[in-house]
């Protein structure tokens, strides 16, 4: 394990455009359950689909109900280590970008520059209009609610929903294609914390191999790239970068 932690310390030290591509595993850390974990989200609830929520407001309801429910986890939740340890690299000058599935807004909160994240499927802190794409903060979305709008809604009649991209929604054209091109001019590409099953954000890892760069694995469980990564790490997120963000230093 030291070695392999070495390694990857030396190639991201003599890197020249390190991107590092995390997913819901990063957060567990800060209490954030992922989706596919036992115990996971998807152990709770069933996804609302983008067209259900378009046509139905029983399915907007129960939308909102379950973003709620992920407030209670949400509104405590810090960034962890393993968040703060790529903030750390930031701050060495190592980090070219930084690509995320997640939708909790800790990347930016551990001091990574707004410009240098690309959030592939949103952010769930602001709230977008379906109609008129006004955007509201989650706290004036919050009061709505409080007031007893269990789907909120806008002065224009548009549907309110959080940012972020639900199963059968388009992806945002501008990131994806920023994100494409970033991991294949990257030259070490890091993987942390996600199963690589949601297309086409897991696409990512592919472009970088493909274009030769390092690719790295840090995951707790399997993922469909671990059998061409170039190091795997079965560990905990925050455990891993810690000892790698600590040898780069050395
Ligand atoms: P996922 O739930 O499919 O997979 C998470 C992976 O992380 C699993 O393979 C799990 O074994 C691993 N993992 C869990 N804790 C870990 C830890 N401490 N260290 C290392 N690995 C750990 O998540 P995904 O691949 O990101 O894709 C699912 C979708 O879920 C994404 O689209 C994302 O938008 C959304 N999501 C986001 C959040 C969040 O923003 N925090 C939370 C849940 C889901």
């Amino acid at each position: 394990m030291d070695e392999t932690i070495a390694l990857v310390a030396r190639k991201i030290k003599t890197s020249k455009r390190l991107v590092v591509f995390t997913g819901a595993g990063i957060s567990t850390e800060s209490g954030i359950p992922d989706y596919r974990s036992q115990g996971g989200i998807w152990d709770k609830f069933k996804p609302v689909y983008f067209d259900e929520f378009m046509s139905s407001k029983d399915a907007r309801i129960r939308y909102w109900d379950q973003r709620l429910e992920m407030e209670k986890s949400l509104s405590k939740a810090t960034p962890n280590v393993g968040h703060m340890s790529i903030a750390a690299l930031h701050d060495l000058g190592l980090l070219e970008a930084l690509i995320t599935q997640n939708i909790d807004g800790l990347h930016e909160a551990s001091g990574i520059p707004g410009e240098k994240i690309i959030e592939l499927h949103g952010n769930t802190r602001r709230v977008r209009c379906m109609r008129c794409n006004r955007l509201i903060s989650w706290q004036a979305a919050q009061e709505m609610i409080d007031a007893g709008h269990r789907a909120p809604e806008c002065s224009c009649s548009g549907y309110f929903k959080p940012d972020t991209i639900s199963f059968g929604q388009a992806m945002p054209v501008e990131e994806t294609q920023r994100a494409s091109l970033l991991a294949s001019k990257s030259d070490v590409f890091m993987v942390v914390g996600s199963t690589l099953l949601v297309q086409p954000a897991a696409m990512m890892p592919e472009y970088a191999k493909t274009a030769g760069a390092f690719l790295v694995i840090i995951n707790l469980s399997k993922t469909p790239y671990d059998t061409v990564c170039d190091v795997l790490i079965r560990g905990k997120a925050g455990d891993v970068l810690e000892k790698i963000v600590a040898q780069v230093m050395h």
